[in-house]
């Protein structure tokens, strides 16, 4: 989350004027890159169980839509800020371009803390959310989905909300729904089943076996709960660690997932799973093992533990969890890091293939899905590692010049309005 010492913000600006400069970039360019093209902020009253009022504060923020409708989640989550949501929605444009998806950025966030609030109070905030960005948002211009805290659940209930307003059906106006309203099928692992895949194509580069590679995971959620599953079940890696917000699990022999997953349902969380020793999310980081995927929130891999890290590869699931000097430290120390906006892009990639079905009425087999998934992700890693083989450069700042020449040429294509 964002706060005085890493401004997820300032961190995204600075990689636009070092990755722009680096590239030649006209400065007029930069510029508009560096900064969002739209923000709305709302103050929500909302009445609670017990019949008081509490006002919650939420923004929607949409960067860049030179190559398409912006696209981005909404999180629900106390330490929520205009600057991490600003960032955010920057990370949005550069995932969907790096990805090929024509779509731009966008970043949606309520301060609120969805685990002390009932089911009514989480969707009376929701309805209300969605009333007040209901003139901001829509099919053709910014198109919502889910990200912390926030679920297929809430996207039914913002749709509904949508459609209440319109007076018709909207299921392209969200995506990341139940099935059942038009979602997509193997939308809920997708940004996981994405993370395997870019880690299968990062294991090849270095000629690690992907099979039996141990691998530690911070966070149990759909990040990383579904990255744990599934690259046990199909890469047959070893998960010999996993965590949640009260702590992590550590066994070097590897967790049965599907044992943790259960235990988790029962208590709530990971930590004290019976076949696995306790560690905290600090010590998870720095564990001995070949793929470390930080899969909670930002800034977790920093100055004061990077060189601490003992993975061969970080492959980033979350958003922003490595900060600029902590890149540069896993750079000298060797350390293969593959960037947020290529190793998470899974999401918006089926969310965009959502969206298709949506706008046709026409929907795809899982088969479908993942196979133009696993295409579209293998295609992208490739792209951004012959670039970095290219000019010599980490494969954050190739994924980078990929994203931002793409959307500094569509931005010079379409010319500046008026
Ligand atoms: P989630 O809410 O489902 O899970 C978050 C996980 O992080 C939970 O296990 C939670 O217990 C844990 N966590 C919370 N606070 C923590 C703390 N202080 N220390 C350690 N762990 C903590 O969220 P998610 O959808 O899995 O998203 C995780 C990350 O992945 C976010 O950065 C999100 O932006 C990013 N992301 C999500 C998607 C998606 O499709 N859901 C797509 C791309 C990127």
């Amino acid at each position: 989350m964002a706060n005085e010492e890493y401004n997820p913000y300032m961190t995204a600006q600075s990689h636009v004027d070092r990755v722009g400069k680096m590239m030649g970039l006209d400065q007029d360019v930069i510029d508009v890159l560096r900064k969002p093209r739209r923000e709305l902020t709302v103050n929500m009253p909302v009445k609670m169980d017990n019949g008081s009022i509490q006002v919650f504060t939420g923004f929607r923020v949409q960067h860049n839509s030179a190559r398409g409708p912006c696209k981005g989640g909404i999180r629900y989550h106390p330490d929520v800020t205009l600057d991490e949501v600003r960032a955010l929605a920057m990370w949005m444009t550069w995932k969907c371009t790096v990805v090929g998806i024509p779509f731009g950025g966008a970043k949606g966030g309520t301060i609120c803390n969805p685990k002390s609030m009932s089911k009514n109070e989480l969707e009376r905030v929701t309805r209300r959310y969605a009333s007040e960005i209901y003139s901001f948002i829509g099919p053709q211009t910014d198109i919502p989905a889910p990200d912390v805290g926030t679920n297929a659940q809430v996207m039914a209930w913002i749709m509904d909300t949508i459609a209440m307003h319109e007076g018709s059906a909207m299921p392209q106006v969200v995506t990341g729904k139940p099935v059942e309203l038009g979602g997509s099928i193997g939308r809920d692992e997708a940004t996981s089943r994405g993370l395997m895949y870019i880690a299968r194509e990062a294991a090849r580069t270095l000629d690690l076996r992907v099979k039996d590679a141990s691998v530690a995971i911070q966070g149990f959620g759909n990040v990383g709960g579904n990255a744990a599953r599934l690259m046990a079940a199909e890469l047959g890696s070893k998960i010999v660690a996993v965590s949640d917000s009260r702590g992590g699990i550590f066994n070097p022999e590897g967790l049965d997932v599907m044992k943790v997953e259960r235990f988790k349902r029962d208590t709530g969380s990971v930590h004290d799973f019976p076949d696995a020793k306790n560690v905290s999310n600090e010590e998870l980081l720095e564990l001995e093992c070949d793929i470390l995927v930080p899969a909670a929130l930002e800034n977790v891999i920093n100055e004061k533990n990077a060189d601490r890290i003992l993975a061969k590869i970080v492959v980033e699931g979350a958003n922003g969890p490595t900060t600029p000097k902590a890149d540069e430290i896993l750079a000298e120390k060797g350390i293969m890091l593959v960037p947020d906006i290529l190793a998470n892009a899974g999401g918006v990639t089926v969310s965009y293939f959502e969206w298709v079905q949506d706008l046709q009425f026409f929907f795809w087999t899982l088969d479908e899905v993942n196979e133009r998934l696993r295409q579209v992700m293998t295609s992208a890693y490739a792209k951004v590692r012959s670039l970095a083989d290219q000019k010599e450069v980490d494969l954050r700042t190739a994924a980078d010049m990929i994203a931002m020449g793409d959307v500094a040429r569509a931005i010079q294509l379409r010319g500046i309005f008026p």
